[in-house]
């Protein structure tokens, strides 16, 4: 087993718990404190989370993302309808079937569009294709922001798929386990990149923006809410001592914390990427909007990279995943690039 001291950029899983968040963890520690959620830490995050997003909605908290994801789905779907998600969607590509096992069998149907995202046309193509009983009925689009491949929607883009969602009858939930790093990257108000461009349901990520564990699930449309806490609890994702997931959200979402963090982990990203981009051999595969990087190597240069101990995973396209974090630094980002520069220069 690999034990890894050198930072890499494999994931922005890699990186560790933020100091406020852990700082917050232990604040947390002490005394004791009703389980399963009634306790002040979950109380205080849940009207925080409200605050933030300007509205009412209703809040619960899960382990991971995967769990976030199904189990939202599943409370928007009966088991003979269909989910629309683009082709390389997480639910899709990397939930080994959580989504359509939490709904007992709501299908996922797959959607094209450019760099990951879905669009009004894609959507419609996949919603019209059938409208007999033989085919699972299409409910709900799930979008990711930031998505798979680093590219966030627009503002306009969400409202455009909602207008589809609204002719078609179908519910939006967003995928949002790096919603953070779209928020500062459109620079809006989480009120209008959800909510007031339409969507009903969010899965809301900290993790990857520097907690060590646990979702949160907001739904705005709060009639979708109804008995989920027992899903959540079926699902065996109702932690019972809840007070250290929410104390962790404390930590993130008091003083910013959770916008700070994006913005050095997007800034990472577009710095790493503007060095390297146009190097011979290196072409960008993605438009970097977030806090991710796609490139696409000659063979020689991932060889020669991977030989130098560098640990990065292959995507669609041939495409290699970089992913910058809230504590990458500016020093190893600098190795990087000088080792894929020394490498071009040397393959010359
Ligand atoms: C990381 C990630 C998730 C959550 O994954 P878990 O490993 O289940 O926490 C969900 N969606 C996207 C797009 C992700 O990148």
């Amino acid at each position: 087993m690999q034990h890894f001291n050198e930072e890499q950029f494999g994931s922005d899983n890699y990186s560790g718990i933020c100091p406020e968040v852990l700082q917050s963890l232990i604040d947390a520690n002490n005394g004791s404190a009703p389980a399963y959620g009634n306790d002040v830490y979950t109380h205080e995050v849940s009207n925080k989370i409200r605050e933030i997003f300007e509205c009412d909605c209703e809040v619960f908290f899960v382990f991971n993302g995967t769990a976030a994801n199904s189990l939202s789905l599943a409370s928007m779907c009966q088991s003979y309808h269909s989910v629309i998600c683009h082709e390389l969607a997480h639910v899709e590509t990397d939930e080994c079937g959580a989504p359509e096992f939490a709904s007992n069998g709501s299908k996922l149907l797959l959607a094209g569009g450019e760099n990951g995202k879905l669009n009004p046309t894609s959507i419609e193509e996949i919603a019209t294709k059938r409208d007999d009983i033989h085919y699972p009925k299409p409910k709900v689009i799930s979008i990711t922001q930031s998505n798979e491949v680093g590219v966030v929607y627009t503002l306009e883009e969400i409202k455009a798929i909602k207008k589809v969602a609204t002719r078609r009858n179908l519910k939006i939930h967003m995928d949002g386990a790096r919603f953070a790093n779209a928020l500062v990257s459109l620079g809006c108000s989480p009120a209008d990149m959800t909510w007031r461009a339409g969507v009903d349901v969010l899965s809301f990520g900290g993790t990857k923006n520097g907690m060590a564990f646990g979702e949160a699930v907001v739904f705005f449309n709060k009639a979708l809410a109804e008995d989920f806490e027992y899903r959540v609890k079926q699902a065996g994702q109702l932690a019972s001592k809840m007070r250290f997931i929410s104390a962790q959200w404390l930590g993130l979402l008091n003083d910013g914390v959770w916008l700070k963090n994006a913005k050095h982990a997007n800034a990472m990203a577009s710095y790493f990427s503007t060095k390297v981009e146009g190097l011979d051999g290196v072409t960008l595969m993605f438009p970097v909007e977030a806090n991710e990087v796609f490139l696409k190597f000659k063979p020689e240069i991932e060889v020669e990279l991977k030989k130098k101990g560098w640990i990065f995973h292959a995507f669609i396209g041939g495409s290699n995943r970089f992913v910058f974090s809230w504590n990458s630094t500016q020093q190893r980002v600098d190795e990087l690039i000088n080792d894929i520069m020394e490498i071009v220069k040397w393959q010359k």
